[in-house]
């Protein structure tokens, strides 16, 4: 059965449920392919235990503009919300806004062709179903691609396996098991000490260590919550203009040339406050600037080193070779006091690496060790992983992973040459990771909307960005990137985790606001670079 629609949208995690509310609010119509059973995207695979925000809860959830009544209506419990807290508000949301007429679960998309004769997407899914519109949006998430590494004699082992990104909806019980948890990137270090408490032995296999920042998670009081909400529509404006997506205070200055005093009690100020104040209101310079950036690392490998009382194992989790930030810093709460305990072994696989998977755990380079589960927390093919297993083909039957073989080329993350009507919300070479993620992705939603809108008004029903302003944003993204430190560090941002991924730094790292300020200048100066053209046939 073909069915045909005005735009399809993959995906119905936050992403998705912002677009499908955007076209509605212009009377289209809309089919969102979503291949979990309910709405959620990250939330709903994401269910290991441990997994919370690491936003502030407050700010980790759709603006005013999306809704003012939802906005006020929702109360979160706690400062940095847990997996089901989350995805019990995107439930009310799809509710209150009656989004769920127009998703279809369960179905994964398996190919997107755009139809050069007709100017529309043919899209198939898993169900057997064709379906065509003539805008398609990729809402897919960025980290919703599992990174299994294929380590030898995976397939032999006979024990318990999961991996943290898609996790059974059922409780797992680790209560007197002897537990692996191989990664310790921000989804271990928030399940290692929930399965710690657990375990009857839990060994976890470190490849780096991260400078791990203390969440200070509470529940949150009434009085401030009404404060909060009393502030939104200023919070929400602080919060786009923002480098990250946040509403802070931004302090201007160098690390480096700050007293040392000074910046002693301001790091010490921001890591009782917790979360990512430390990184985004001390000093301002810590991404460009290595002589900053030490001071900070040395300020967190001096309370790591103060936290775990084994000197051996404090050394082992104290980052040396990479500089702050230039990895994602995870939010810890009781992650470095979780190796105090007497159930839980740290080891380090650089010393001693991963040999292989037995029937019964895994052998390093030193030891044997046994094990009734293995937890997995190794990561995601971020950012172009799921995109490439669409099948996306553009005008001239270009794949877009043969389009992007050499890395992503993007015009603002949101389109690609070769590929009309295509959209990308928090696509590689927009703010996307480097965002917090709602307010990257109302600005992606509002800028597509606002684009079709303007098509409409101009007669168009085809837009492609022109190869000439994709160069200029490719080059812009990268000069961008090349004044950070980032593309010096093996991390998922530059694709490193994945063997054989490009090399390049995936989200854009010029800021959230800046980002904004440019996506409404292209629309002012009527979508500059984007061709617009009518080309349906006449039927
Ligand atoms: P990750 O940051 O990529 O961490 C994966 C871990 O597995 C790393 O420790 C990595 O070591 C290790 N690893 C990967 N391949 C390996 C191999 N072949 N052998 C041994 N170790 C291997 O993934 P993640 O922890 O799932 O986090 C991904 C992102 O999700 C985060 O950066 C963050 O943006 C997001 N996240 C957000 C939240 C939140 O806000 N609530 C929570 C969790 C995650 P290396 O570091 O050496 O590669």
């Amino acid at each position: 059965m073909t069915t045909d629609f005005d735009a399809v949208v993959v995906g119905a995690g936050f992403g998705g449920l912002s677009m499908l509310q955007n076209l509605r609010q212009l009377d289209m119509s809309v089919k969102v392919f979503e291949r979990g059973d309910g709405v959620g995207g990250t939330w709903y695979w994401n269910r290991y235990p441990g997994a919370r925000c690491d936003s502030e809860s407050v700010y980790y959830m759709f603006s005013d503009h999306f809704s003012p009544q939802i906005l006020d209506e929702w109360t979160w419990s706690e400062r940095f919300a847990a997996q089901p807290e989350i995805l019990d508000y995107l439930n009310f949301v799809t509710d209150k806004m009656d989004l769920r007429r127009d998703i279809q679960f369960g179905t994964a998309v398996t190919g997107a062709v755009y139809d050069e004769a007709n100017n529309r997407w043919e899209i198939t899914t898993d169900d057997g179903g064709t379906t065509t519109a003539r805008y398609l949006v990729t809402a897919v998430g960025c980290i919703s691609t599992t990174n299994l590494p294929a380590f030898p004699g995976l397939a032999d082992y006979a024990g318990e396996r999961y991996h943290t990104g898609a996790w059974p909806h059922e409780p797992v019980d680790f209560s007197g098991k002897r537990v692996a948890v191989i990664g310790t990137g921000a989804t271990g270090v928030q399940a290692i000490p929930e399965i710690a408490k657990q375990a009857a032995h839990l060994v976890v296999f470190q490849r780096t260590p991260n400078y791990d920042i203390p969440a200070r998670n509470r529940p949150l009081d009434t009085e401030y919550v009404q404060e909060v909400k009393a502030e939104y529509p200023e919070l929400w404006e602080k919060a786009r203009a923002s480098g990250f997506g946040l509403p802070y205070q931004v302090v201007e200055g160098s690390a480096a040339e700050a007293p040392p005093e000074e910046r002693q009690q301001r790091y010490q100020r921001a890591w009782d406050k917790g979360g990512f104040y430390i990184g985004l209101e001390t000093y301002s310079d810590f991404l460009v600037n290595k002589d900053s950036n030490d001071t900070i690392s040395d300020f967190i490998r001096s309370r790591i080193r103060e936290t775990v009382r084994d000197p051996a194992t404090a050394e082992l989790l104290a980052p040396s070779d990479h500089p702050f930030s230039t990895k994602r810093p995870p939010l810890e709460t009781d992650y470095y006091v979780t190796y105090n305990r007497d159930n839980v072994t740290l080891v380090d696989i650089n010393r001693t690496p991963i040999a292989t998977i037995t029937r019964d755990g895994l052998r390093t380079s030193e030891q044997e060790y046994a094990f009734d589960a293995i937890v997995f927390a190794t990561g995601f093919d971020a950012m172009t992983g799921t995109l490439f297993k669409m099948g996306i083909t553009g005008r001239d039957g270009l794949a877009l992973e043969d389009k992007w073989a050499d890395g992503p080329s993007t015009y603002l993350g949101l389109t690609t040459h070769g590929f009309p009507n295509l959209f990308m919300i928090t696509g590689p070479q927009s703010p996307s990771v480097l965002s917090n993620m709602p307010v990257a992705i109302e600005q992606n939603t509002e800028w597509i909307a606002g684009l079709i809108e303007h098509m409409r008004e101009v007669g168009a029903d085809y837009s492609e960005a022109t190869a000439e302003a994709e160069r200029g944003w490719v080059e812009h993204h990268n000069q961008v990137a090349d004044a950070t430190l980032l593309l010096g560090t093996n991390s998922w941002w530059v694709g490193a985790n994945i063997p054989g991924k490009p090399r390049t730094l995936y989200p854009y790292v010029g800021g959230v606001g800046a980002f904004r300020d440019i996506c409404a200048d292209v629309a002012r100066k009527g979508y500059e670079g984007i061709t617009l053209t009518s080309r349906t046939p006449v039927r």
